[in-house]
């Protein structure tokens, strides 16, 4: 099967250029920060995020069950039976992922939907902790990076191309801080896998990067 563990920091250009790839590939994309940020959002909603044990009751009791379908290619991600596609794209679903994500029970739900998934077709997984935790198997790993500078660079483009007039160092401490708590949780960390291929893209174009990484999809066929 092939299957392609993506990881990366946040801001690396993961989500866009994990799609590419795959629809090159005619594979399936699975946003595994979608599934965080569907459980954060409901989390949320039922409970206090900063109660681990509240948390982590909701995850024992299903309430917090998340699950993702396919129109056309397009990932639906579903919390609690409900399409929450359209709500999680906000800042605030992205801290709720952050906080909720740091919890074993959080982990745990989420890795075994997704390694259940992976299982019943090739598919290209992008997140935190493929390599590492969800695919310690998968034939290609890649971790994607980028200088801190280079990503809030293009964060702030897409914050402008929206209208908004973003401040660059305010952006650049988001980004930061970020990278800090994804790296230093104590549950299933980021970290670049020992046997994952690193592709920095700092100086290299969006093209040149999903050139980069099928090319190490096609040497694995
Ligand atoms: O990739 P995205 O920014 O959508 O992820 C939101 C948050 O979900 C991340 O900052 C991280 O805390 C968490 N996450 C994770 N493991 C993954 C994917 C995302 O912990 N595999």
């Amino acid at each position: 099967m092939l299957n392609i563990a993506l990881d990366g920091p946040v801001g690396a250009g993961k989500s866009t250029v994990a799609d590419e790839v795959a629809r090159r590939l005619g594979i399936l994309h699975l946003d595994t920060g979608a599934m965080y940020r569907a459980c954060g959002l409901e989390a949320a909603r039922l409970a206090d995020i900063q109660d681990e044990a509240a948390v982590s009751r909701l995850c024992e009791e299903g309430k917090l069950q998340v699950t993702v379908t396919y129109t056309d290619g397009v990932q639906h991600t579903f919390v609690g039976g409900r399409d929450v596609t359209g709500l999680i794209r906000t800042q605030e679903a992205g801290t709720a992922a952050s906080c909720v994500s740091r919890y074993p029970a959080v982990r745990r739900m989420l890795v075994s939907a997704q390694q259940a998934l992976a299982q019943t077709m090739p598919m290209l997984i992008d997140g935190r902790d493929i390599g590492t935790v969800v695919l310690k198997n998968a034939p290609v790993k890649v971790y994607l990076t980028a200088a801190p500078e280079a990503r809030a660079r293009r964060r702030l483009a897409q914050l402008q191309e929206k209208g908004e007039a973003p401040d660059f160092e305010a952006i650049l401490a988001e980004v930061n801080a970020r990278d800090w708590q994804d790296m230093h949780r104590e549950a299933d960390p980021l970290r670049c896998a020992d046997d994952a291929v690193v592709v920095d893209s700092s100086d290299m174009t969006f093209e040149q990067t999903v050139e980069a990484i099928l090319t190490l999809a096609k040497a694995a066929e």
